[in-house]
C-alpha cells in the first residue's frame, strides 16, 4: 500500500530525518518547485546538545523539542509523515515504512548517527544511552527513583549501587553530564535527599583516550579534567570498560567498581536501513557521498549530516566531524544546489570549522574558536548565548533561558519528577 500522499504533478523530494539536517534542508525548499515529504519517527524535532540537561533534571523536554507540524504549518509544499523507514529501494526510487511504500524522485537521508556500543549486546541491554529526549528521560527517572530507593537501604555496598554513577565516554556529551551529576550532588542532594550521606556518592568518568575532549585543543581537554576534579568527579583515563554486569563496572586494567547505572557516551555508529548496501558504507557506517553530497553511484540520493562521510575532501580524509554545524552547512549547500536549476552550477561542500566547546557545571566551560581559546566564566557565557541562539522556537528560548536564571540564583530547580507510565492501553505503541 502507497502512503497517502497527495500527487501535486511537482517532482517529489523525501527527506528522512527531521535532525539539524533535515529541517534545515526542508525549511530551504520551502515555496520551491518541489513537493517536500519530510519523514520522521518523531513528530518534534530535538536539540541534542541539552539533552543532558533533560537527563540532570535541569530542563523540561519540551523546552528543547518543537513540533514539526507547527514549523511547517504554512508550507503549503511541505507534507510531514510520523513513521520510521525500515527499507529503501534505492534502484525502483521508493521508501518503504510501517505506512506502506513512498515513491520519490529525490531522496535525501539524514538519519542521523546512534549510540555505539561496539557490537557489546550486554553493554546496550544494562547501560543508559543518550542519544533521544526519550533516552534523557529514562536517565532523569533512573538517577531520581535510585536517590529515592537509597534512602531506604541501610547496608553501605548496597547503597553505593544505587547512588554511584559512571559515565563512559570523554567526548563533550560525558564530560558534560559528570559536570552536571556532580554539580547534582553538590547542590541538590543535600537539600531534596537530606537523610542520604551525599559524601558517599560518587560520580566517575571512564574515558580509553590520555586525554578528554578529543577534537578540542590541549588547553581545552586540561581545562576540562581540572574543572571535572575541582568539582569531586573521578576520572579515569586510558581505561577502557570491558564489561559491566549490572553489579561492577570491569575495567581492562583488572579494577571494578561497584554501581548499578552506568550512562554510555563512548561513540555513535549510523544505524543501516534495509537495502543499503556494504559498499555504501564509509567509516562509522556513515554513507559515502561526493562533494555534492550525492549518494556514490546514485545521483537523485543524497546524504547529509551525521549520517554522512564526504569521500574526496582532503582537509577531511577521515569525513567531517559529526556535529550539529555540519548538518546545517550541508543541508545549506544541498538546498541550493536543489533550487539551481542548471546541474553544472550546483557548489561543492566545503565545511567552515566555527568551533567547538564544551561546559562543565556552572561558571565553567572550555570554548575553541577558530582563532581563539577561552575558558572558565567568559566561556560559559559563550556557551550559554550560543546555545540559547541555536534553539528553535522564541518560545523554548524563553523558557530555557529563564530555567537557566532561576537556577543560576536559586541552585535549585523544581523538575525533578519521576514520570512513567503504569501501563500502557497500546502496547504497539511502545
Ligand atoms: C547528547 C548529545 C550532545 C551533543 N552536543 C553537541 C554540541 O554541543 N554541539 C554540536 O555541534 N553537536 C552536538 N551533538 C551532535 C549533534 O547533535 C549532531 O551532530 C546532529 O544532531 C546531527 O544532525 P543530523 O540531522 O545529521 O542528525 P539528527 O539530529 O540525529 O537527526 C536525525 C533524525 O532522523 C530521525 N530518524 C532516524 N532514523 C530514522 C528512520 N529510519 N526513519 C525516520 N526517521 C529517522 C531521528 O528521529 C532524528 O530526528 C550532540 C549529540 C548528542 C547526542
Amino acid at each position: 500500500m502507497a502512503f497517502n500522499i497527495p500527487e501535486t504533478g511537482q517532482e517529489r523530494v523525501v527527506v528522512v530525518g527531521a535532525g539539524f539536517a533535515g529541517l534545515k534542508l526542508a525549511r530551504s525548499l520551502v515555496k520551491s518547485k518541489y513537493q517536500i515529504v519530510l519523514i520522521d519517527r518523531n513528530n518534534y524535532h530535538q536539540f541534542q546538545p541539552l539533552f543532558y540537561q533533560v537527563a540532570m533534571a535541569g530542563l523540561e523536554p519540551s523546552s528543547i523539542s518543537f513540533p514539526l507540524r507547527k514549523i511547517f504549518q504554512r508550507a503549503n509544499n511541505v507534507s510531514i509523515r510520523y513513521a520510521e523507514i525500515e527499507r529503501i529501494d534505492l534502484i525502483e526510487k521508493r521508501v518503504y515504512a510501517d505506512l506502506g511504500y513512498l515513491n520519490f524522485d529525490k531522496l535525501v537521508i539524514c538519519t542521523g548517527a546512534t549510540t555505539n556500543f561496539f557490537g557489546n549486546k550486554v553493554l546496550e541491554d544494562l547501560t543508559y544511552p543518550m542519544k533521544s529526549i526519550g533516552e534523557a528521560l529514562d536517565i532523569r527517572n533512573a538517577i531520581l527513583t535510585d536517590y529515592e530507593r537509597a534512602l531506604s537501604i541501610r547496608d553501605f555496598d548496597e547503597r553505593q549501587e544505587l547512588i554511584d554513577i559512571v559515565v563512559v565516554g570523554g567526548g563533550a556529551t560525558g564530560v558534560e553530564v559528570a559536570g552536571a551529576l556532580a554539580e547534582m550532588k553538590k547542590y541538590i542532594l543535600p537539600k531534596d535527599y537530606r537523610e542520604l550521606p551525599y559524601g558517599e556518592v560518587d560520580i566517575y568518568l571512564i574515558h580509553a583516550g590520555a586525554e578528554l575532549l578529543p577534537g578540542m585543543s590541549a588547553q581545552a581537554s586540561a581545562n576540562s579534567l581540572k574543572y571535572l576534579q575541582e568539582l569531586g568527579v573521578q576520572v579515569i583515563l586510558q581505561k577502557r570498560v570491558q564489561r559491566f554486569d549490572g553489579d561492577f563496572v570491569y575495567t581492562d586494567d583488572g579494577n571494578k567498581i561497584r554501581c548499578g547505572k552506568v550512562i554510555w557516551a563512548a561513540g555513535i555508529v549510523c544505524p543501516v536501513i534495509s537495502g543499503v548496501s556494504d559498499e555504501l558504507l564509509g567509516r562509522g557506517k556513515r554513507l559515502k557521498v561526493n562533494r555534492q553530497l550525492q549518494l556514490i553511484n546514485y545521483p537523485d540520493i543524497f546524504a547529509i549530516g551525521d549520517a554522512a562521510i564526504v569521500l574526496d575532501d582532503p582537509d577531511y580524509p577521515d569525513g567531517h566531524p559529526q556535529v550539529a554545524q555540519t548538518a546545517i552547512q550541508m543541508a545549506k549547500v544541498l538546498g541550493r544546489n536543489l533550487k539551481t536549476n542548471s546541474k553544472s552550477n550546483w557548489k561543492i561542500f566545503t565545511y567552515r570549522d566555527l568551533g567547538s566547546m564544551a561546559t562543565i557545571g556552572r561558571n565553567r566551560a572550555v570554548v575553541d574558536l577558530p582563532s581563539l581559546r577561552l575558558r572558565g566564566f567568559i566561556a560559559w557565557v559563550v556557551w550559554l548565548v550560543v546555545h540559547l541562539y541555536s534553539l528553535l522556537g522564541v518560545r523554548n528560548k524563553v523558557i530555557v533561558f529563564l530555567n537557566w536564571v532561576w537556577n543560576y540564583f536559586t541552585y535549585d530547580q523544581s523538575l525533578r519528577l519521576i514520570i512513567r507510565p503504569r501501563k500502557t492501553r497500546r502496547p504497539e505503541d511502545t
